[in-house]
């Protein structure tokens, strides 16, 4: 199954996370806060690591990564083609918690996967990507998209 088309949001909010710029909808934006904050409640850190992306940057880490002579295969398994990434939607939001690797599957093994899990789907927040999904993308247990349908 190939990825869906997205569209690149236009209407944006712009917001500062540990002197980082994101950008998202407003309604994820608002949800992310509410989610984040009742999980540092539940003594979870969930720390932003992107949200919204362009198409013309999705072209530019495709871009990268071919330069560094990484194979299509692989570059696609990891980035969908401009175009067709969630996080052009401004809803997709990619989530660590400190303690383990950046944006690696072993995000699955901490507590803040297993609150998202559990609590996630209360705020409209769902996992695009599980082990073995349809679109040949790899599981991305830090990749949550709001209000997907
Ligand atoms: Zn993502």
């Amino acid at each position: 199954m190939n990825l869906p088309k997205q569209k690149e949001a236009k209407n944006l909010v712009t917001f500062i996370e540990n002197d980082e710029s994101f950008q998202a909808t407003e309604d994820t934006f608002k949800a992310w806060k509410k989610m984040k904050k009742n999980a540092l409640n539940d003594g979870i850190e969930l720390v932003l690591v992107s949200a919204f992306r362009s198409i013309k940057r999705q072209q530019e880490l495709i871009n990268e990564k071919r330069n560094k002579n990484i194979s299509e295969n692989e570059i696609f398994s990891v980035l969908a083609r401009p175009g067709y990434s969630e996080h052009h939607t401004g809803r997709a939001l990619d989530l660590h918690t400190p303690g383990s690797a950046l944006l690696e599957e072993d995000f699955e093994n901490t507590e803040a996967f297993m609150w998202l899990k559990n609590n996630g789907n209360k705020y409209g927040f769902y996992m695009s990507y599980p082990r073995n999904n349809d679109f040949n993308i790899i599981y991305e247990p830090w990749h949550w998209c709001f209000s997907r349908n």
